[in-house]
């Protein structure tokens, strides 16, 4: 077997994925795609290329029109828990909905039923990896947006998930925030797939790029491969990053 991966069960493996929401042409037109665990992977592409759509239906929040998602080995059911999947929404505000900050982080773990050393642990765990420990006694709803952020995240380590899909997580970042999140993503212990406008953010995190546009995986490779395509990246409506134009005078 010359690929080392075909050996490896996937953390993601989507075959011939189509979507449409009603009458509606599709949005997902055959993706096919494994990520494997460890992978730090960016998925890049236009406003309305499908991002959103192809994390939703990873996460078993929309039921595909045709083809097979499997996480792990185990075939997406649409509704069910997977406490070893957590989805980083591109607005806390949809996630953070407890009167504190120690609350919002602990619901997960209390959700799946953990003692309460066990949950205290995991909540203690998560606001250190995230550095927001002094929010904990904090009403979510009036953190600053930086701060929103690192406790959504916070809330989604708690389940010590093992794959976390991140949609636009430095979106309304400023400068401070968006380093913290990247600090913190690169060191992140997870398999992560993140969907990002912010191409510098992707290439100081991912080491490989999928670039999706109307619904197809257009090329899949490295953050150089990809995003060093100036011709590729415009006709996708996409913008070479600054930090590769240097890199190649
Ligand atoms: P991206 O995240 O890459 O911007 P989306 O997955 O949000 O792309 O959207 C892909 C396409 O699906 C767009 O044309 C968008 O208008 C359409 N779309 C997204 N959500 C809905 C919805 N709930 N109902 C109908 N069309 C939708």
């Amino acid at each position: 077997v010359s690929n080392p991966d075909s050996a490896r069960e996937p953390a993601i493996a989507v075959s011939d994925l189509s979507f449409s929401y009603p009458d509606r042409p599709a949005v997902l037109q055959g993706v096919n795609l494994n990520i494997y665990p460890e992978e730090r992977v960016g998925l890049i592409g236009p406003n309305g290329a499908g991002k959103t759509t192809l994390f939703l239906s990873i996460c078993g929040i929309l039921t595909p029109t045709s083809g097979d998602i499997g996480l792990f080995g185990n075939p997406v059911v649409v509704g069910e828990f997977r406490p070893e999947i957590g989805f980083v929404f591109q607005n806390p505000n949809d996630q953070l909905l407890l009167p504190s900050v120690w609350e919002d982080v602990a619901f997960g773990p209390q959700n799946m039923g953990m003692s309460e050393d066990e949950v205290n642990d995991r909540v203690q765990d998560a606001l250190s990896l995230t550095g927001v420990e002094m929010l904990a006694e904090r009403v979510p709803h009036n953190l600053s947006g930086g701060e929103k952020c690192l406790v959504a995240i916070a809330g989604v380590l708690a389940m010590r998930p093992q794959l976390v899909l991140y949609d636009e997580p430095s979106a309304n970042l400023d400068m401070r925030y968006r380093r913290r999140v990247i600090n913190f993503l690169q060191t992140a212990q997870q398999t992560i797939l993140i969907s990002s406008h912010d191409l510098e953010l992707i290439i100081e995190v991912c080491d490989r790029v999928l670039l999706l546009d109307e619904g197809r995986i257009i090329a899949d490779g490295t953050p150089q491969q990809v995003m060093a395509n100036e011709s590729l990246m415009n006709a996708h409506g996409l913008e070479m990053p600054h930090s590769l134009r240097l890199h190649h005078q």
